[in-house]
Formats: structure tokens, sequence, C-alpha cells
């Protein structure tokens, strides 16, 4: 079987991230004093409304909407505040209810979380995720992809993940599903707090539990060995594979934990809704220049400001995340019915239903201990149900994926789970 060919539209895509629009995002964010949630009109509205003006110069299919609500009270909330997330949608042509989501968050901090005076750029947290976010959105303005694609600027994260709670909790209202989602927070500077620079790679943040399976499934699960293999993993692996198939030069590390060691962002939200979704963040972060009021102390300069975020290294953050995001939204929904048939062959067999909507589909296959996926075994027919593969069903974990007749892959289904 020869392998299918790459997406001409993911190679576009790739070429088309330019590093002066990530700069002007930058430098547009962070000349608003602050983008505190609780900063009102001399604050975060005003940059609302930048965000939908940046967005609408795009053009294209993409629709610019403001989504405002009353946030009540609550522990990082002193008052009833309204509130509004940015978003550019492109409704999938093929599947109306099926999304790709791809997120930064917009509001900013200081040392104190409570203070919605004081100068707080953001640069890189996250001015860095916003512009990775609008600037794929520029670049896939005109495209008409299958999955619709929300392009989300949200606000509140740092009181609570509060715009991303919103926009979760609206889609499971609304009966929607959404295929993937990955959250930028923090994805801009390349130099540690440690004085190392790491130019080579991102983190892909995944959790390992599956929330809302059914006890049928929980059982099925621990009985197949599958507990490394949730929905946000999955996601993770198929984003890594995509860097190798696309990205020269720049990977991922997978990373088998929520999130870094005991915090949060605004995948987590989707995470607990059940959809598979992830959170990308530079390799090395530097807590000087996180969440600080601007100061010298020590000789050192806190504060998160542009000067801190390495252009160079967001390129290629955004060259990646436009080659997933296109890949994704573009392919047929994933696989449904794949199965392993338990019988005691030393090969595997692997069954699914055909989906109608691919040219054929890939097989993948790796060590169960593994992150990545380490074989891709082309099945070059749209009817075909069934493959038998020279591996032991005890030894190696399964996947299966869809793929389009452009070329376009869907997110791989784990056989068995
Ligand atoms: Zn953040």
């Amino acid at each position: 079987m020869t392998g299918f060919p790459k997406f001409g539209a993911v190679v576009n895509a790739t070429r088309s991230v330019s590093t002066e629009q990530l700069r002007q995002t930058i430098m547009g964010l962070c000349a608003f004093p602050t983008r505190h949630t609780l900063s009102g009109a001399r604050g975060v509205d005003a940059v609302a409304d930048w965000l939908v003006r940046r967005l609408q110069s795009y053009g294209g299919n993409l629709r610019v909407e403001k989504d405002t609500w009353l946030e009540p009270k609550g522990q990082r909330v002193n008052k009833p505040s309204t509130i509004s997330n940015v978003y550019a949608k492109i409704p999938g042509s093929k599947y109306p209810n099926h999304w790709v989501v791809i997120s930064g968050h917009y509001d900013s901090r200081v040392t104190d979380v409570m203070d919605s005076n004081s100068n707080a750029p953001g640069a890189n947290d996250d001015a860095s995720g916003v512009a990775v976010t609008i600037e794929v959105a520029r670049i896939l303005a005109t495209s008409k992809p299958d999955v619709g694609i929300i392009f989300a600027a949200l606000t509140g994260e740092e009181q609570g993940l509060l715009g991303a709670k919103h926009l979760a909790d609206s889609l499971v209202a609304k009966g929607e599903t959404v295929v993937a989602m990955a959250t930028y927070d923090i994805v801009g500077n390349s130099m540690g707090a440690d004085g190392k620079k790491r130019t080579d790679y991102i983190r892909i943040f995944s959790g390992g539990d599956t929330p809302g399976e059914t006890s049928v499934a929980a059982t099925r699960r621990r009985t197949t060995g599958l507990d490394a293999d949730s929905p946000s993993r999955t996601l993770a692996r198929s984003v890594a594979d995509v860097a190798k198939r696309y990205i020269k030069g720049f990977r991922t590390e997978v990373v088998y934990r929520q999130d870094r060691f005991g915090r949060g962002g605004d995948h987590s939200p989707f995470h607990a809704a059940g959809f598979a979704a992830v959170r990308f963040t530079e390799p090395n972060e530097d807590w000087t220049h996180q969440h600080q009021d601007l100061r010298m102390d020590a000789g050192i300069d806190y504060g998160d400001k542009p000067e801190y975020v390495d252009f160079a290294y967001l390129t290629n953050v955004t060259r990646l995340a436009a080659a997933w995001v296109t890949d994704i939204s573009h392919a047929p929904l994933p696989p449904a019915g794949v199965t392993l048939v338990t019988d005691l062959a030393p090969i595997t067999t692997m069954k699914w239903r055909a989906n109608p909507d691919a040219i054929g589909y890939e097989i993948l296959v790796r060590r169960s201990t593994k992150a990545e996926w380490e074989k891709t075994i082309p099945i070059n027919k749209q009817s075909a149900t069934e493959a038998k593969l020279p591996f032991s069903k005890d030894d190696y974990v399964f996947g299966l994926r869809c793929v389009g007749k452009n070329g376009a892959r869907s997110l791989a289904v784990i056989a068995g789970r």
C-alpha cells in the first residue's frame, strides 16, 4: 500500500504565518494600560472592541462576534461584571454542528490578581496566545472547512477560566460537538528561568482522565489497559504527528498531565465537558515575566513585557497551529466502530465502519509506553472495514483515522477503547 500525499492547504498555511502580524497583535494588545477582566470601559471593554475590529479586517468567511454576559460575583470577581469573549467563526460546510476551537485569553494581570488598575501588559500571558489564534484566523479567513472553526479570544482566564467556561457551557447547551479544542497560553518566550533558551519545541499538556465516560467504557478502558489514551491525549498525539509530517525543525513534547503542576488553563472546562482539549505552553517558563508588577528589584526587570517575546519562536508555534487546525477542520469526522477482534491469534485484527466521506484510512501503531505514534499503515480503500496487522495486541496500541480526498487527516480513534 502506498502512503497518502500531504494536504497542500496545510503546507500553504504553514507558509502564510506572518511574524509582523504576530508582532502587531501583541503590540496592539500591550498598548492598553491593562486588560484586567474587571477593568471595564477604560480597559478590557476597549480591548474587546479592538479585537472585533482586527478580526473584521481579515474579511473572508469569518463571522466575528462579541459574546457579552453578566458574570456574577465570585471568588475573583468582586462585583457582578459585564464581560465579553470575542470569536471569529467559520461554520463547517459539511458538519455544521461540529467545531474545532483554538483560543488564547486576552485578559491580563499583575501580582495581585484583583488589581485592575496597575499596568499589566501581559505580552506573553497571554497576548502571545491571542496572537497565535487570530493569526490562524487571518490565514484561514477565506477557507471553507468541513468542520467549523471557532477562533476565540477569551476573557477572565486569570479570574477563574470564566470565558472558557462560558463558551464550553454554551456549546454544550446548544448540543454542539467540539472535535478538538486547544488553548495557547504562554507560548512566546523561549528563554527560561534557568537562563536556557529552547526554541525547537512546544509542550502539549493533556489530561488522562475521561470525564463523562460510562461505567461500561471505564471497565473496558481498565481491562484493555488504555488508561493513557483519553480523547485529550489522542488529540495531543495527533498534533505531534502533524508536526512530524509538516513542520521541519520544530517538534512537540506531549506531557501526560492536565496542566503545569498545580495550575490551570482554558482547555480544562472543555476537557471536563468530555471533549478532546489540550494546552500549549512554551518549554521553559520564566516567572519573572508572568503575573508580575512592573518593577526593578535586585537588578531583575520584572514584568510581562513585549521585549521578552521571541517572535521567531512564536512564528514556529503559529506554523504548527495553522497546520493542525487546517488539517483537522478539512478532514472527515473521525471513524466509528473501531474495535479489535478478541482472539488468541499472534496477529491483530482491527475492524471499523466505512466512512463515506473518506478516501481511505491510516492505522496508527505504537508500543503501550510510547507517547507518540510509531508506525502509520495506509489503507487505500474507502470501503475497507478490516485489517490484519502483524503486531501483538498485548504489546501495542492501535488507532485509526480517516483520510479525506484532499489528503486531510481526521483525529484518530483508539481501537477497543
Ligand atoms: Zn495565561
